[in-house]
């Protein structure tokens, strides 16, 4: 129980905005993108800059609460809230800071990759990092950030410069390659687990118009269209990033009736880099078919970032399961359209990205705490669906569809992909680096005051352990 004389010293203390239950503003406050976490804090600490961050990890640390920490709030397992506990919500740090000349950004924990992608178009350049606007750039970074310059530029912690970071023990640190090394490998990749991070500073890239779009298929002509991807994808430039959809048209997407009859596979992403030579690039995949629609266009790279957005729109019911693939086998892609086929939901997507084999690739393994850089295909179902009455039918696709494409996964996932909060599956995110994460856990955070995540257990001590 949090004492009302010390909740009203902490209000007092705040620059931003305290809701408790009850109070104007607290009902819309705990609402997260994923509608099917429903949880009451009992305090959601709005701040607005550092020093209420630093209050906030201090007044949970002085009551003992549960705390979980939001950033644009995506996160469909819904870490960033709790029930009856603190909720540090950075949504209001909205900071964005360009030098061009530097081609260096510096950017606050409630910024979406819209929003950063919006400002940094006004210079002519963009940060890697997203394949939708409305994501954080916050959570996404520190568990990873796959977008669609990954395979030119890496992920987003690859891009990653510096980072100051509110630890459990309230006191900020500043860090970097140079500065508190072993933190910084950590926060690139490790997820919330070590502070929170009050400023990101990127690098980020020259880059003006993209060529971005998708080639739809209708869904019995898929699995040529998938064969086809497959083979493309085998010598595609890494200007381009791409991922191949499975999705149903929602009223407002303008295509033939042929894609209003049954799912559609869309293949496509990003070109960024010249647009002749993309236009090239691309033509074997725009004419093979050929396509039902084409949705490729020219358009600056802050719309190809938003583009997709609508495929996943706030407020509705989410469940998601993923894993990375060992390869894009007919048989992986004959069990994705017979799922899809059946799915309970029309507003379900199913995703195959292509990431593994470019920039990020190439970042040596032991650089970042990320996980698993190699594998080339991601594997992502998003089950999703409006009516809470659907929630049963729906999870349980999910799961019987991951169940059903187990001979062609590999034991190892992204973190940010994670529809649950599993330790098993974040032993699987993290590999063989789990152990180190966990030392430095037990360094920078020992009681796991940051606990709602994708949960790294501190280590033992060579005594604890003996003592156990
Ligand atoms: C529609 C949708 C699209 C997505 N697309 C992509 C994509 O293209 N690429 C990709 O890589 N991932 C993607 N994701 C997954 C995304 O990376 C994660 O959901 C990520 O956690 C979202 O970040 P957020 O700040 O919005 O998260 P939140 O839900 O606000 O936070 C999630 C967790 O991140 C940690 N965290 C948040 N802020 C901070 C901080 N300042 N310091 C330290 N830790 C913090 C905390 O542990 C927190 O609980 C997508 C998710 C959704 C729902």
């Amino acid at each position: 129980m949090i004492s009302e004389s010390a909740l009203q010293q902490f209000r007092t203390s705040l620059r931003g905005q305290l809701f408790t239950p009850g109070e104007p503003g607290y009902e819309e406050a705990r609402k997260i993108h994923n509608a099917l976490i429903d949880r009451r804090p009992a305090v959601i600490a709005r701040c607005a800059g550092v020093a209420d961050v630093i209050s906030a990890v201090n007044f949970g640390r002085s009551q003992s609460v549960v705390v979980s920490v939001r950033g644009a709030g995506h996160n469909v397992a819904g870490i960033s809230l709790c029930d009856g506990g603190l909720v540090i919500d950075l949504s209001a740090m909205k900071g964005i800071h360009v030098n061009s000349a530097t081609r260096r950004a510096r950017v606050e924990p409630g910024v979406t990759w819209g929003e950063l992608n919006h400002d940094l178009g006004a210079f002519g350049l963009a940060a890697t990092g997203g394949f939708v606007g409305t994501t954080g750039v916050a959570g996404l970074t520190v568990g990873g950030g796959l977008g669609w310059m990954v395979r030119k530029h890496g992920l987003a912690l690859d891009n990653l410069l510096s980072a100051d970071i509110v630890t459990a023990d309230g006191q900020l640190v500043v860090t970097d390659s140079v500065e508190h090394p072993e933190l910084f490998w950590g926060i690139r990749g490790g997820g919330g687990n070590f502070g929170i991070v009050t400023s990101f500073e990127f690098q980020v890239h020259a880059t003006g118009t993209v060529l971005a779009g998708l080639a739809l298929h209708p869904a019995s002509k898929g699995m040529e269209a998938l064969r086809f991807w497959r083979q493309y994808e085998s010598t595609a430039p890494e200007e381009m990033t791409n991922g191949a959809l499975v999705f149903n048209a929602p009223p407002e997407l303008p295509v033939p009736d042929v894609l209003r009859r049954e799912p559609i596979v869309g293949i496509g992403g990003v070109y960024a880099g010249p647009l002749e030579e993309g236009e090239r690039a691309l033509r074997p995949l725009r004419a093979f078919g050929p396509p039902a629609a084409d949705i490729y266009q020219r358009m600056p790279y802050s719309a190809a970032q938003t583009m997709a957005d609508f495929l996943w729109p706030r407020g509705i019911y989410n469940y998601w399961k993923s894993s990375y693939l060992k390869s894009l086998s007919d048989g992986a892609i004959e069990t994705v359209l017979e799922f899809c086929a059946k799915a309970p939901s029309r507003r379900s997507v199913v995703v195959l990205e292509h990431n593994g084999d470019g920039a990020m690739s190439r970042v040596p393994e032991d650089a970042t705490a990320f996980g698993h850089r190699n594998w080339p295909y991601n594997f992502l179902v998003t089950a999703a669906w409006t009516d809470p009455s659907d929630t049963d039918i729906n999870i349980r696709w999910a799961r019987e569809f991951w169940t059903a494409m187990q001979p062609f996964l590999a034991d190892a996932v992204y973190v940010n992909y994670l529809g649950e909060v599993e330790e098993e599956r974040v032993r699987a995110a993290y590999g063989r680096k789990y152990d180190r994460l966990a030392s430095l856990k037990a360094k920078y955070d020992p009681t796991n005051f940051f606990c709602m995540n994708q949960n790294i257990r501190p280590a033992r001590s060579a005594s604890e352990t003996a003592a156990h």
